[in-house]
């Protein structure tokens, strides 16, 4: 098993609120010469959280940072429901004591990036996440 110890946080730059099923996202990625959908996982605006790569398979997510990652991909663009932010905290938190990971913005790694659309650090203190 590979060591995971971050997990970066994505939007899917899709219209906010309205459902992308992660097989069609599978599809993008196969369209693009992938190994199918780079994503460890996606969450719905309706809470739904749907696995993408297993976590034994280095997804791809964020360039030159996969290799020790996961990626969780909210779908919208900059506007989640409080269902999809609920997900998001249980399966962050689900990762955190499964394997101990620091929970990141795409945006921290991509300076050309604003994904995931919110200040994730701010996010983790006022979820409890981290202190
Ligand atoms: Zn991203």
């Amino acid at each position: 098993m590979r060591q995971i110890k971050r997990l970066f946080i994505h939007c899917a730059a899709t219209s906010n609120f309205k459902p992308v099923p992660a097989a069609e996202i599978h599809q993008w990625h196969l369209d693009r010469g992938w190994d199918g959908i780079g994503y460890s996982g996606v969450i719905q605006p309706d809470g739904e959280f749907e696995r993408g790569r297993p976590d034994y398979w280095v997804p791809s997510q964020a360039a030159g940072n996969n290799a020790d990652a996961v990626g969780i991909c909210l779908i919208g663009t900059d506007q989640f429901t409080d269902a999809a932010m609920e997900t998001l905290r249980v399966v962050c938190a689900d990762y955190i004591e499964r394997y101990g990971v620091s929970i990141h913005g795409h945006y921290e790694v991509n300076p050309h990036k604003t994904c995931p659309g919110f200040d994730v650090q701010q996010w983790l203190k006022e979820t409890g996440l981290c202190s």
